[in-house]
């Protein structure tokens, strides 16, 4: 895990210094070429053409790295690859560096120093322990090319001819770059394993700042989705009140300015009318209200357990008998099974399935009929309201939930109406975690489909019980028939 999160982490960073690494190789073919041509001229007669057959073989696998690493990119190239890129490349560099060495003066060659270079920057990039692994392989090679160079098996290249061998002190630059090559890896590790490991941690800081930045950035986007959908709420309500409004208004000041006489034929007529508005505009607002008073009291009381769904829909139904009979239609109940809520606000329950079935007696032609159909399975209970009335036309069929929307047809069949009812259905049924949907045919009939969960608690009345806090529990004064505890 550890491993794979450090993988991760430096995958960026080690292909920024492969790309680097690959630049400043063709730096160092350049100044192997220079040093192949100018070094005749100064007495090394050795590395001509030796250091610049060196400078081809690097340039060579250079351009191979080059070309892998580039078609490596372009598939995705994964921390694993990078790796053994980096310990490939690593390796080719120091036996260059060490035949270059050779060919430069051996043990003398002005060139030991960039060893260390490789160590340092390999203990950056790649584990310590295989840069030990490689130290130690560097001395080993080194000690053998000394050997070599001692027992004649390898011609020497002297920087200097004119001095000779160089003995003794050969024998200490070998010693001392041998402690040097792993007293550099050990350093810069116990260097830079600090700043791996802030690192990492700065890596795992950022990533729980994104986090919660991308939580904060949804929280303001929902904000801003329901700033958008309050204000065009309010521009609708707004709407709604003010055309009766006006119209109220305009008939009082024809009658307070005299223009018609309240007595008069005409004036009782208009008055009428401002009456009929304002018992509209009073509906409207009672739906506002009670829209309002839903949404604002999601899970809160007065909520009550063990509601029993037959009981609360036959109540219903016995209520509105007598409109359904003034109106020649049938009241069907056609219950299967016996649904109980574990949790539920009665009086919202009522409203919201009252208003299914008024309606449905509202938009039902004389003689028809409307069928109240309860059916159970071990985790919901699904409701349905079927009539045989209007219909809902096809434009308007997955609207009629939204607030304020009637469709034509209702309109003429029942011009009172506030289209605020089935907002106020759906907003109760889904604050009991279930929802309400629509099928209906234009002239054929419509049916409300209610689906409620058996066993849903809201989480804050959940905690409140936990709690044995039973302030959240307060039994509904709701008509009788809905059983609680
Ligand atoms: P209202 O009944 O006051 O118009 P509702 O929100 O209850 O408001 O209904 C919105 C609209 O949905 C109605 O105007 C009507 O177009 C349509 N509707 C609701 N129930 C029925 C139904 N049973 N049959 C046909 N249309 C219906």
């Amino acid at each position: 895990m550890a491993e794979s999160r450090f993988a991760f982490i430096f995958a960026p960073e080690l292909r920024e210094r492969l790309q680097w690494f690959i630049k400043l190789r063709w730096l160092a073919v350049a100044g192997l070429v220079a040093a192949s041509l100018v070094g005749p001229r100064i007495g090394m007669q050795s590395v001509w053409p030796s250091l610049f057959l060196v400078a081809l073989f690097v340039a060579a696998y250079n351009l191979i790295f080059f070309n892998v690493f580039r078609i490596a990119e372009e598939h995705g190239q994964p921390y694993g690859n990078l790796r053994s890129c980096a310990i490939r490349q690593m390796v080719m560099d120091l036996l260059s560096l060490v035949v270059t060495v050779h060919f430069s003066g051996g043990l003398q060659s002005p060139l030991l120093p960039v060893f260390a270079f490789h160590m340092a920057i390999g203990t950056i990039m790649i584990a310590t322990r295989i840069m030990y692994v490689l130290a130690a392989a560097t001395s080993v090679g080194l000690l053998g090319l000394y050997m070599a160079e001692g027992k004649g098996l390898l011609a020497v290249h002297p920087v200097d001819p004119t001095r000779g061998m160089c003995g003794r002190a050969c024998d200490l630059n070998l010693v001392a770059l041998t402690v040097a090559l792993f007293g550099i890896v050990y350093l810069t590790d116990s260097v830079t394993s600090r700043f791996k490991k802030r690192n990492i941690e700065l890596y795992r800081t950022t990533g729980k700042l994104q986090e919660r930045t991308t939580e904060l950035q949804c929280l303001l986007d929902e904000i801003a989705e329901l700033e958008q959908r309050k204000s065009h709420y309010m521009r609708i309500s707004a709407h709604q009140l003010r055309s009766p409004l006006g119209t109220v208004q305009t008939t009082l000041s024809v009658l307070a300015k005299g223009y018609v006489d309240p007595a008069s034929e005409r004036g009782r007529r208009l008055l009428a009318g401002a009456i009929e508005r304002v018992d509209g505009l009073l509906a409207i607002v009672n739906d506002l209200l009670e829209l309002a008073k839903i949404r604002e009291g999601r899970g809160r009381a007065p909520w009550s357990r063990a509601i029993n769904v037959n009981q609360l829909l036959a109540d219903i139904m016995d209520a509105l008998e007598p409109l359904a009979a003034e109106r020649n239609i049938e009241l069907v109940p056609d219950f299967d099974g016996v649904a109980i809520l574990d949790w539920g606000i009665p009086p919202d329950l009522v409203h919201a399935f009252e208003n299914l079935v008024q309606n449905a007696i509202k938009y039902s032609y004389r003689g028809g009929a409307v069928t109240v159909r309860l059916r159970v399975n071990d985790t919901a209970v699904t409701v349905q309201v079927l009539d045989r009335g209007i219909g809902i036309p096809a434009a308007f069929r997955d609207q009629v939930l939204l607030e304020f929307v009637r469709a034509p047809n209702a309109k003429r069949h029942a011009p009172e109406g506030t289209g605020l009812g089935l907002a106020i259905v759906r907003e109760v049924f889904e604050a009991h975690g279930g929802g309400v949907a629509v099928s209906s045919e234009e002239g054929a009939g419509s049916t409300f489909a209610v689906e409620l969960p058996l066993h849903y608690t809201p989480p804050e009345a959940r905690r409140l019980l936990q709690q044995g806090n039973e302030d959240g529990y307060r039994p509904h004064t709701a008509p009788a028939g809905t059983a609680s505890e």
